[in-house]
Protein backbone atom coordinates (compact mmCIF):
# COMPACT_ATOMS: atom_id res chain seq x y z
CA UNK A 1 0.00 0.00 0.00
CA UNK A 2 1.81 3.30 -1.38
CA UNK A 3 1.98 5.80 1.69
CA UNK A 4 4.18 9.10 1.80
CA UNK A 5 5.03 11.18 5.04
CA UNK A 6 5.81 15.11 4.87
CA UNK A 7 6.44 18.12 7.17
CA UNK A 8 6.02 21.29 7.87
CA UNK A 9 9.12 22.57 6.14
CA UNK A 10 7.54 20.67 2.45
CA UNK A 11 10.08 17.85 2.34
CA UNK A 12 8.29 13.99 2.10
CA UNK A 13 9.35 10.54 1.61
CA UNK A 14 7.55 7.92 -0.26
CA UNK A 15 7.13 4.50 1.67
CA UNK A 16 9.79 5.20 3.94
CA UNK A 17 11.55 2.41 5.69
CA UNK A 18 11.49 2.64 9.77
CA UNK A 19 14.93 4.11 9.58
CA UNK A 20 14.00 6.84 7.92
CA UNK A 21 10.74 7.37 9.61
CA UNK A 22 13.31 8.00 12.87
CA UNK A 23 15.53 10.51 10.81
CA UNK A 24 12.80 12.58 9.67
CA UNK A 25 11.29 12.70 12.94
CA UNK A 26 14.61 13.61 14.00
CA UNK A 27 14.78 16.31 11.56
CA UNK A 28 12.02 18.20 13.19
CA UNK A 29 12.99 21.36 15.05
CA UNK A 30 11.71 20.95 18.68
CA UNK A 31 11.78 24.76 19.04
CA UNK A 32 9.84 25.41 16.17
CA UNK A 33 6.48 24.97 16.82
CA UNK A 34 4.88 26.50 13.68
CA UNK A 35 6.91 23.76 11.53
CA UNK A 36 7.53 21.12 13.71
CA UNK A 37 5.31 19.23 12.29
CA UNK A 38 5.12 15.85 10.47
CA UNK A 39 2.32 13.44 9.22
CA UNK A 40 2.11 9.88 7.55
CA UNK A 41 -1.09 9.44 5.19
CA UNK A 42 -2.42 7.00 3.87
CA UNK A 43 -4.29 6.52 0.32
CA UNK A 44 -8.17 6.06 2.25
CA UNK A 45 -7.58 9.86 3.85
CA UNK A 46 -6.43 8.32 7.06
CA UNK A 47 -3.57 10.56 8.86
CA UNK A 48 -1.60 10.72 11.38
CA UNK A 49 0.43 13.86 12.39
CA UNK A 50 3.28 14.26 15.16
CA UNK A 51 4.06 17.49 16.52
CA UNK A 52 7.51 18.76 18.38
CA UNK A 53 5.32 19.18 21.49
CA UNK A 54 4.67 15.45 21.61
CA UNK A 55 1.03 15.78 20.31
CA UNK A 56 0.10 12.78 17.90
CA UNK A 57 -3.36 13.64 16.28
CA UNK A 58 -5.33 10.98 14.74
CA UNK A 59 -7.73 11.74 11.67
CA UNK A 60 -9.60 9.25 10.33
CA UNK A 61 -11.78 10.21 7.20
CA UNK A 62 -13.81 12.82 7.78
CA UNK A 63 -14.22 11.47 11.26
CA UNK A 64 -13.55 14.56 14.15
CA UNK A 65 -9.95 14.52 14.91
CA UNK A 66 -8.27 12.81 18.19
CA UNK A 67 -4.95 13.34 19.92
CA UNK A 68 -2.47 11.59 22.14
CA UNK A 69 -0.47 13.84 24.67
CA UNK A 70 3.46 12.72 24.91
CA UNK A 71 3.89 10.29 22.55
CA UNK A 72 7.20 9.38 22.23
CA UNK A 73 9.06 9.13 18.54
CA UNK A 74 9.80 5.56 18.91
CA UNK A 75 5.99 5.27 19.24
CA UNK A 76 5.04 7.86 16.56
CA UNK A 77 7.44 5.55 14.52
CA UNK A 78 5.12 2.37 15.24
CA UNK A 79 1.78 3.71 15.16
CA UNK A 80 3.16 5.45 11.42
CA UNK A 81 4.08 2.34 10.34
CA UNK A 82 0.78 0.89 11.62
CA UNK A 83 -1.42 3.00 9.24
CA UNK A 84 0.95 2.48 6.56
CA UNK A 85 -0.16 -1.47 6.97
CA UNK A 86 -3.39 -1.01 7.23
CA UNK A 87 -4.04 -1.76 11.25
CA UNK A 88 -6.04 0.76 11.69
CA UNK A 89 -7.41 -1.58 14.86
CA UNK A 90 -4.23 -1.39 16.69
CA UNK A 91 -4.37 2.32 16.18
CA UNK A 92 -8.26 2.67 17.49
CA UNK A 93 -6.48 0.57 20.65
CA UNK A 94 -4.77 3.75 21.40
CA UNK A 95 -6.33 5.70 24.43
CA UNK A 96 -7.47 8.49 22.34
CA UNK A 97 -8.98 11.84 23.29
CA UNK A 98 -11.18 14.22 21.24
CA UNK A 99 -9.94 16.89 19.66
CA UNK A 100 -6.62 17.87 18.28
CA UNK A 101 -5.32 19.45 21.25
CA UNK A 102 -5.72 19.65 25.26
CA UNK A 103 -7.42 22.18 27.08
CA UNK A 104 -4.70 23.30 28.31
CA UNK A 105 -2.39 23.70 25.29
CA UNK A 106 -5.31 24.98 23.68
CA UNK A 107 -5.35 28.10 26.56
CA UNK A 108 -1.22 28.03 25.81
CA UNK A 109 -1.75 28.86 22.33
CA UNK A 110 -4.50 31.24 22.95
CA UNK A 111 -2.81 33.21 25.29
CA UNK A 112 0.50 33.03 23.13
CA UNK A 113 -1.52 34.98 20.06
CA UNK A 114 -3.31 37.21 21.98
CA UNK A 115 0.26 38.74 23.50
CA UNK A 116 1.33 38.61 20.06
CA UNK A 117 -1.70 40.71 18.49
CA UNK A 118 -1.10 42.70 21.53
CA UNK A 119 2.41 43.51 20.28
CA UNK A 120 1.56 44.44 16.80
CA UNK A 121 -1.41 46.66 17.75
CA UNK A 122 1.34 48.69 19.70
CA UNK A 123 3.35 48.93 17.07
CA UNK A 124 0.77 50.16 14.57
CA UNK A 125 -1.00 52.48 17.41
CA UNK A 126 2.57 53.56 17.86
CA UNK A 127 3.42 54.46 13.94
CA UNK A 128 0.33 56.74 13.75
CA UNK A 129 2.70 59.58 15.30
CA UNK A 130 1.81 62.09 17.72
CA UNK A 131 -1.88 64.11 17.63
CA UNK A 132 -2.23 67.39 16.41
CA UNK A 133 -4.14 69.41 19.15
CA UNK A 134 -4.73 72.13 16.43
CA UNK A 135 -6.98 69.72 13.95
CA UNK A 136 -9.38 68.20 16.38
CA UNK A 137 -10.30 64.58 15.76
CA UNK A 138 -13.38 64.22 13.45
CA UNK A 139 -15.11 61.73 15.63
CA UNK A 140 -18.11 63.22 17.08
CA UNK A 141 -17.70 64.26 20.99
CA UNK A 142 -13.82 63.34 20.86
CA UNK A 143 -11.42 65.84 22.54
CA UNK A 144 -8.20 64.74 21.04
CA UNK A 145 -5.98 65.75 18.34
CA UNK A 146 -5.95 63.91 14.83
CA UNK A 147 -2.83 61.96 13.38
CA UNK A 148 -1.04 63.23 10.42
CA UNK A 149 -2.30 60.69 8.28
CA UNK A 150 -5.91 61.37 9.33
CA UNK A 151 -8.75 63.36 10.09
CA UNK A 152 -9.18 61.20 13.26
CA UNK A 153 -7.07 60.78 16.46
CA UNK A 154 -4.85 57.71 17.31
CA UNK A 155 -7.69 55.88 18.78
CA UNK A 156 -10.62 56.45 16.54
CA UNK A 157 -8.14 55.74 13.31
CA UNK A 158 -6.71 52.39 14.72
CA UNK A 159 -10.86 51.48 14.86
CA UNK A 160 -12.16 53.09 11.78
CA UNK A 161 -9.14 50.45 10.56
CA UNK A 162 -8.78 47.68 12.39
CA UNK A 163 -12.93 47.34 12.80
CA UNK A 164 -12.80 46.98 16.42
CA UNK A 165 -11.95 48.72 19.77
CA UNK A 166 -8.52 50.19 20.26
CA UNK A 167 -7.16 48.62 23.07
CA UNK A 168 -4.50 51.88 23.99
CA UNK A 169 -5.56 54.83 25.26
CA UNK A 170 -2.44 57.03 25.56
ZN1 LIG B 1 -10.85 60.65 18.36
Amino acid sequence: MPFYVENALGSSLENPTPAELREFLDALDPNDEEHGAAWLNDEHDNSLEYSVDGTLVFSRGDAPSRHLPGVSKERVVELWLALARGSLEMLEAEPWRPGVRSESQLARWRKESDELQHRLDREYYDSLGAERPEKPCQHAGCSRGSVAQSVLCRIHHFESLQGRPCPFSD
